[in-house]
């Protein structure tokens, strides 16, 4: 049955992780004015799923749309400034890359920079890519110091986020919602009753046997989609046949030495490693495939590489990659968790509930919708999840490793369509294709595409435009410019240090 106009005077959000709180704290910004009843309800004895602690720059653009400054929320939650993610034995064993927040080199008007670089390349220059990125350099150095606001050249451009301590985080977006009226209900949900009529969820029954009422529901419930999933019976695609990863095993420990600018994303025979720097700690993790080793192996694996002394016992997860095929069914719209998992390799499960935020807001421009609001939410939900799906794949699809049947089979694997024809047009022509509602830009499909030394068989001749020789000269200059750059930049500690340290209950 398709939804009629449906006006929305009163919502629940159910759940109270990061999503839950995000989701509370943007929607009641967004309705402060318009005279609707927010209520979000988690429950302390299930607790939050506790890891999510690497972001991509998107993260600041919602916090600040909230008037949260960046020092603040570095210092509220102990956060450091990432400015990409170190890539570690991926393309081959004793290899390393950055995908970096920024852009490589300055191109022209009519040609992008990695075109002329190819053409240099391809007349035995020896420089590499990741010379002309500041972001790149700053992070090799572990340097950090804010972008310029009046970036003389494209060489000065770089963008930045955090890794955060998520419970933190959660704390500062429940302050500010509480502040903005958001009632708060700690009770466990126990049964999602569903009317007969229209098959829109009525109300939810908690264990003390109250029930509360709603026009909307959104599900921040987590992995299981008590609403959405339990609850409306929405059906799930499995993209576990391009990414065989389906456990982690997250722990926590002592900092050693100064916090690092960037994730690591360490390639191990079964999965791979997390790193991610806090000012007060590290999170450490391991992402595998039950299909290639097993829990004990996972967990040995990740302890021994793991430096600083360990602060708790490693705790376990299972998951399947994918997504739910409507994010939005009826009066319950999924964020988090609850709508799909896609593996923490690129951070980028909080910026999904972000843009799953943004598209919540640009539905209620005024307090209704209607089956037309739902059917564009879902489009844009489906080829956002879609592409970022691509992005990961390609990471795996891309490996040179020769030492495990697991980066055997993801070198072998057949590719989804829209990441094949990407390809395609990049080893034909160089071009990378930008399609619509992808999350990663140009730059970085090109860090990748560069980290795993794929390169296309021709570049743009419109580099040709430019002679050799002052090609040349260019280059060299870029690299200096950058150079010089990172030797102005602090360090990262100290940048820290000077100004947003974290003091503990601060
Ligand atoms: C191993 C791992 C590493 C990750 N790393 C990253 C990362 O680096 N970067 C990133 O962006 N994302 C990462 N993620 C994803 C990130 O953790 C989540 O996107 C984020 O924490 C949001 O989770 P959530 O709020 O949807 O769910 P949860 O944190 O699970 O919250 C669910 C909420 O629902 C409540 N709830 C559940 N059942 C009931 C009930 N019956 N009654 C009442 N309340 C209930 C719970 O109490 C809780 O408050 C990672 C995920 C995993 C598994």
């Amino acid at each position: 049955m398709k939804t009629k106009n449906k006006k929305v005077k009163s919502i629940v959000i159910a759940g109270g992780g990061t999503s839950g709180w995000m989701t509370a704290a943007a929607l009641s910004k967004h309705f402060k004015e318009k005279n609707v009843d927010i209520t979000l309800v988690e429950s302390s004895q299930i607790g939050t799923i506790g890891v999510g602690e690497a972001t991509i720059p998107t993260l600041r653009r919602f916090y600040s749309k909230l008037g949260l400054s960046d020092l603040d929320v570095i210092k509220a939650t102990a956060a450091t400034c990432k400015l990409g993610i170190e890539f570690k034995d991926w393309y081959k064993k004793g290899t390393s890359f950055i995908h970096p927040f920024g852009i490589y080199g300055q191109g022209t008007q009519e040609v992008p920079f990695h075109h002329y670089w190819m053409k240099a390349k391809k007349n035995g220059d020896k420089s590499q890519l990741a010379d002309y990125s500041l972001g790149v350099n700053l992070a090799q150095n572990s340097r950090f110091t804010f972008p310029s606001e009046n970036p003389e050249s494209q060489l000065e451009i770089f963008d930045w986020a955090l890794h955060f301590d998520a419970a933190l985080f959660a704390d500062l977006m429940r302050d500010y919602s509480v502040k903005n009226k958001v009632k708060l209900v700690d009770n466990k949900i126990v049964k999602v009753n569903i009317s007969n009529d229209d098959g829109c969820i009525r109300s939810l029954t908690f264990e003390d046997n109250t029930e509360l009422n709603a026009d909307l529901f959104i599900d921040c419930s987590g992995f299981k989609g008590l609403l959405i999933r339990e609850g409306m019976n929405t059906e799930f695609e499995d993209w576990s046949e391009w990414l065989v990863c389906d456990r982690a095993i997250a722990v926590q420990s002592e900092t050693v030495g100064e916090p690092l600018a960037r994730t690591i994303a360490h390639a191990h025979e079964a999965g791979w490693q997390w790193k991610i720097p806090l000012q007060h700690r590290m999170g450490n993790g391991m992402v595998y495939s039950s299909k290639y080793t097993d829990d004990d192996a996972a967990e040995k694996c990740l302890l021994d590489n793991v430096e600083g002394k360990i602060l708790h016992k490693p705790r376990k997860f299972s998951f399947t990659p994918g997504r739910v095929k409507q994010a939005w069914n009826k009066n319950c719209i999924a964020v988090g968790l609850s709508s799909g998992f896609l593996e923490p390799l690129e951070s980028t499960s909080i910026a999904l509930v972000e843009t799953a935020i943004e598209k919540i807001i640009l539905s209620f421009e005024q307090t209704e919708y209607s089956q037309q609001t739902i059917d564009k939410f879902n489009e844009v939900t489906f080829l956002e999840y879609e592409r970022v799906r691509d992005f990961i794949i390609l990471h795996y699809k891309a490996n040179q490793r020769t030492d495990s049947p697991m980066w055997e089979f993801c070198r072998n694997m057949e590719l989804p369509e829209k990441l094949a024809e990407k390809l395609h047009a990049y080893k034909t022509k160089g071009d990378i294709i930008q399609y619509p509602w992808e999350i990663f830009g140009k730059d970085s499909w090109l860090a990748i595409l560069d980290g795993f030394k794929m390169y296309p068989d021709t570049y743009d001749h419109k580099a040709d435009n430019m002679e050799l020789d002052y090609l040349k000269k260019n280059l060299n200059y870029m690299k200096e410019r950058v150079k010089k750059s990172v030797d102005e930049a602090p360090s990262h500690g100290e940048f820290l240090k000077q100004h947003c340290h974290f003091t503990p209950n601060s």
